[in-house]
């Protein structure tokens, strides 16, 4: 499998150790926008900056991308911190605000100012657009490109003090109008904004832009390696002048890598947060949700999950990465881990004619055959059981090993029994089964050789606790929803099936929230930490039995 230590990027910090590039030191940083919740591509650089960092003793820090006002919110901060814990990952005492560096970023564009390689610029946001020119045309200079250091100043001061209406005036880095690369046609570093900051208040009307912020703030922090997405390639002239114009003690250096995008998946904070809004999920943590926290209450684990990121692999190509892959990794971990427990999701009643009335006994059930480290519980079996309604068919067809009139099959851990005849209601609907059990065939103590081919899961009826169960399928119905027609009219109108009748066996009534079971011949479940209560057992389908990853 690959490790983080042997992608691109390792082999760059491999290089940079033996040419004492960054004095020997690792430090990377996580980066989010706190403008929503994260996601699975997310998971993926959180992965990649934490591992890259533990991998070679380094350090990396959790930092908020906070220069957006009008988009951020204390909630989206918490949940954040919430997510790189679970996943397992450790900031220490390493947190940090691009808010919290404001006034150093205002002192250093007063350098720029002062140094003639920054100035305040009169022209609109269109004009400025306009004069920017195109990939094919070089731009035109701003009128206001010339203006005197004292002009400048006075007028970014102005500018900051309020003075100003939004959008009337920005300060723009001096570069190069004719650059072939857009980003260096004099790219804007602050704008005017009045908008309340999750924690600035409204101390500052003018906001850094991030080009401007996220090197400063790389710098400020000694990252060694600013590990980002390859849209910003085209941005690292940008960053390295903007270390370079500052004249920065440290210079941390921009590293690019391929986003992760997910089969029948969107990924965009901007997309997601819609769908919470306009109500197509039941918000950010809807198990159904691509977000780690939806992705947390549907029962993935944070080993699973940190598995898949590996197994993705670090690599600066675009690709989109198969929603199976990430469903082979929860089975592969929960597989040894759950116990393996019965469910009836569609409960079917069947009566034992020939075991005794009253009479109950507890069988012993081992947990996993796999993993006899898990133990055993008991398992009551009564007269009257449920059995699954697909497991019964009046009039089969070949090969069907299940329950049918006449026919044998086992009940897991219990005995034999056989159809003997089905009881019908008035319109013609099946409403109970009854059959006889053989003694002599009890699951590890019995006497009789017999064989059967079918092995039915099962609950006892008088037993057995109430459960809903929710069935999930994945969100959209095309490959890739981005792509053609708005990505909302490819939701999948079945991503969620609700099973209200359900039937487990009584040993769940007391499992934890957030606990993980295979339910027999059904899949994982988790047990829903936000709706499950001690009156209503919720539990939620992680992922079903049948495995479509192609190794
Ligand atoms: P979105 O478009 O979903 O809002 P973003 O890149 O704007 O994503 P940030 O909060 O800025 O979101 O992201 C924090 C870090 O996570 C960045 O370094 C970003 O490059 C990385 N990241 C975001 N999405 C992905 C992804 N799909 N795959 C890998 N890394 C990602
Ligand atoms: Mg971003
Ligand atoms: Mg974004």
């Amino acid at each position: 499998t690959k490790t983080a230590a042997s992608n691109f990027i390792q082999n760059i910090i491999a290089d940079d150790f033996d040419t004492n590039k960054h004095g020997g030191r690792v430090h990377t940083r996580f980066p989010p926008e706190p403008n929503g919740y994260l996601h699975i591509g997310h998971a993926k650089s959180i992965c990649l900056n934490f591992g890259i960092a533990l991998e070679n003793g380094g350090l990396c820090n959790l930092r908020f991308d906070d220069t957006n006002p009008s988009k951020e919110e204390v909630e989206y901060v918490e949940s954040i911190q919430e997510d790189v814990k679970w996943l397992g990952f450790d900031w220490g005492d390493r947190m940090f605000y691009a808010s919290d560096y404001f006034e150093k970023l205002y002192q250093f564009a007063v350098k720029l100012i002062n140094e003639g390689k920054a100035y305040v610029c009169d022209l609109s946001p269109e004009e400025i657009r306009e004069y920017r020119g195109t990939l094919t045309q070089p731009g035109k200079e701003s009128p206001y490109r010339s203006r005197s250091r004292e002009v400048n100043l006075a007028l970014f001061e102005r500018m900051r003090a309020g003075e100003f209406e939004d959008g009337s005036r920005v300060l723009r880095a001096k570069i190069d109008m004719a650059s072939p690369n857009l980003n260096m046609r004099d790219p804007v570093l602050y704008r005017i904004l009045r908008a309340t900051h999750h924690r600035t208040g409204d101390k500052w009307c003018i906001y850094p832009m991030y080009d401007y912020a996220h090197p400063l703030s790389d710098a400020l922090e000694k990252i060694t390696h600013s590990i980002c997405t390859c849209e910003f390639e085209d941005h690292r002239p940008l960053y390295d002048w903007a270390l370079e114009a500052v004249d920065t003690e440290y210079r941390p250096q921009q590293i690019e890598f391929a986003r992760l995008n997910l089969s029948y998946t969107v990924m965009s904070k901007r997309k997601l947060r819609q769908l919470v809004e306009e109500n197509h999920v039941s918000g950010w943590d809807d198990p159904r949700m691509p977000t780690i926290s939806g992705l947390r209450r549907r029962g993935y684990t944070p080993e699973s999950i940190r598995d898949f990121c590996e197994r993705i692999g670090v690599a600066k190509a675009v690709s989109m990465v198969d929603l199976a892959l990430l469903e082979h990794c929860i089975r592969e971990d929960l597989n040894i881990r759950a116990p393996r427990v019965m469910a009836v999701l569609n409960p079917l009643k069947v009566i034992i004619e020939n075991y005794p009335e009253g009479q109950v006994e507890e069988l012993e059930a081992e947990y996993n055959s796999e993993n006899p480290e898990l133990g055993s519980r008991k398992i009551p079996f009564s007269r009257i059981v449920y059995i699954e309604q697909d497991d019964f068919m009046e009039e089969p067809p070949k090969k069907f090993f299940r329950l049918y009139p006449g026919s044998e099959v086992r009940l897991k851990h219990a005995y034999i029994i056989k159809c003997e005849r089905v009881v019908k209601d008035e319109q013609g609907r099946i409403v109970e089964i009854y059959c006889t059990y053989d003694p002599d065939t009890k699951s590890g103590s019995g006497t009789s050789t017999k064989k059967v081919k079918g092995t039915l899961h099962w609950v006892s009826a008088e037993h057995a606790v109430k459960a809903e169960v929710r069935l999930y399928d994945r969100l959209f119905t095309k490959e890739n929803p981005d792509e053609g027609a708005d990505f909302k009219t490819f939701l999948n109108p079945d991503s969620l099936k609700l099973l209200g009748n359900c039937m487990v066996e009584p040993s769940l009534a007391k499992a934890a929230p957030g606990s993980r079971f295979q339910f027999l011949r059904h899949g994982y479940f988790s047990i829903d930490a936000k709706d499950s209560n001690e009156n209503k057992l919720v539990f939620n389908r992680i992922v079903s039995l049948k495995d479509s990853w192609a190794k």
